[in-house]
């Protein structure tokens, strides 16, 4: 039915919208999302599409099209956010942060992997359902949102909070999975189910002033030194989520023995594998040994640290940022119990603040939705789907919480490796190769067709 649509030349519209979402300067912060919006606007107007803009405060514009169908469906909301991260070195750069150039086979610019090439993308699948008057079920949504990259406070978090009728869907597709995992010769597509939980915690460590020249017990930042150590090194017990499971049970084939062996540890009950055990399982394969770990279990990395003004005195207190990441069955609170266990043990007093913290969120891979994308994956890409966890966050989350399905996906080619694009998300000469856009245009246009029953 889409046989007669020509991917190649929708391929250059994405790229075409894609480079010039790029020259639009969206750092976050201080965001000024609204420049992107009415760019989107504007596209959407020549199909004429209506949007519906929307700010918690001026200039953090967040976009929403709708398209219904002629019957009773499911809502799918395409959904992306158009804020980025600043690029800190713009001398360093090829083509300029915010060039958008189109050259040696790629588009520049900060944003082009996260995520305007998504925004992009999303963009054209749904205006193609207006171009081509398709008869579809339910309803199609298209959300751009600002404000991602720090928060959501001013994109995702206040739709769902203050407009959840606006943004109510069944089906989110989102940022996150899509990646190429090429493993003993076989594809997989990754298509992310669940984010771990964040805790920021700073904690204050007080202790007595004194002259450096005359050392005493109560110096902040040796009982620091000493709590740091514990909790870094702290081993919280292994939660494995259905989406973890699943997904080393599917890829450990491909990893000969050292999988298979994962794939059985990870199903069994008991702590094992330890972080020491995995280093050692995982020597000689491309599983990187820190990420499967936190996979499993809660993790803690110390980021900050402030002490003491002068060389020669002994400071009062000591503060420093734990960041906590933990996996879906855990809480903030257990965290909690677990630091002022270990600060307890060592005679450590210690004060805890919040600084930023949300759960961790999960969508089930049993879904209509989920069976939809694993075909198209095999059909339009000859590739398995595998559940993936991610340990950062995206506004997938958010929406969740409003009882949506949301699946990060954003199928990209096999011509960069998975750690080439992470090398290059948030860091100097960001950019998307053009066979990613045409590729994703056409499995996001099937993804959406189907998950409507649209027909031309
Ligand atoms: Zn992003």
């Amino acid at each position: 039915m889409t046989q007669t649509l020509n991917w190649k030349e929708l391929g250059e519209e994405t790229t075409q919208l894609l480079s010039e979402l790029l020259k639009i300067d969206t750092t976050n912060p201080p965001g000024n999302e609204r420049a992107a919006a009415e760019h989107l606007q504007k596209y959407f107007a020549q199909y004429g599409i209506e949007c519906e803009l929307l700010e918690k405060a001026p200039g953090r514009t967040n976009l929403i099209a709708r398209l219904k169908g002629s019957r009773p469906g499911p809502t799918l909301m395409l959904l992306s956010h158009t804020d980025v991260v600043p690029a800190t070195n713009p001398d360093q750069w090829r083509y300029g942060p915010f060039s958008g150039a189109v050259a040696e086979g790629y588009v520049w610019g900060r944003g082009a992997l996260d995520m305007k090439s998504m925004t992009a993308t999303e963009a054209v699948v749904f205006s193609l359902f207006q171009r081509l008057k398709l008869d579809f079920a339910g309803e199609l949504l298209y959300v751009a949102v600002a404000d991602e990259e720090m928060g959501g406070t001013y994109g995702a978090k206040f739709l769902a909070e203050e407009h959840p009728d606006k943004v109510k869907a069944d089906f989110v597709l989102n940022e996150g999975g899509g990646m190429p995992l090429e493993i003993d010769g076989k594809t997989f597509y990754t298509v992310d189910t669940v984010e771990k939980g964040l805790w920021w915690a700073r904690v204050t460590v007080k202790g007595t002033a004194g002259h450096g020249s005359v050392p005493h017990d109560d110096n902040p930042l040796v009982k620091s030194a000493k709590l740091i150590e514990r909790i870094a090194s702290y081993r919280f017990p292994k939660r494995v989520s259905p989406s973890v499971k699943a997904f080393f049970e599917r890829v450990g084939e491909a990893f000969g023995e050292a999988g298979r062996q994962l794939a059985e540890l990870l199903a069994a009950e008991g702590e094992k594998p330890s972080l020491e055990e995995l280093k050692q399982m995982l020597q000689g394969t491309p599983l990187n040994p820190y990420l499967v770990n936190a996979f499993l279990r809660t993790t803690c990395s110390p980021t900050k640290i402030q002490a003491g003004l002068k060389e020669n005195v002994i400071p009062d207190r000591c503060e420093f940022v734990l960041d906590f990441r933990y996996v879906p069955g855990y809480s903030r609170e257990q965290i909690e119990e677990v630091l002022k266990t270990i600060a307890d043990d060592l005679g450590v007093e210690v004060e805890i603040e919040t600084l930023q913290h949300h759960k961790a969120s999960e969508s089930p891979m049993e879904t209509d939705f989920y069976r939809i994308i694993e075909e198209t994956i095999r059909e339009e890409l000859g590739a398995e789907a595998v559940p993936y966890l991610l340990t950062g966050a995206t506004d997938s989350r958010f929406f969740r919480e409003i009882g949506a399905v949301a699946y990060g996906f954003y199928p990209l080619s096999t011509k960069m490796s998975l750690a080439e694009r992470a090398q290059l998300i948030h860091n100097d000469n960001e950019r998307i190769d053009l066979e990613s856009l045409e590729l994703s245009v056409r499995v996001l246009t099937k993804v959406a067709m189907r998950t409507l029953q649209a027909a031309m």
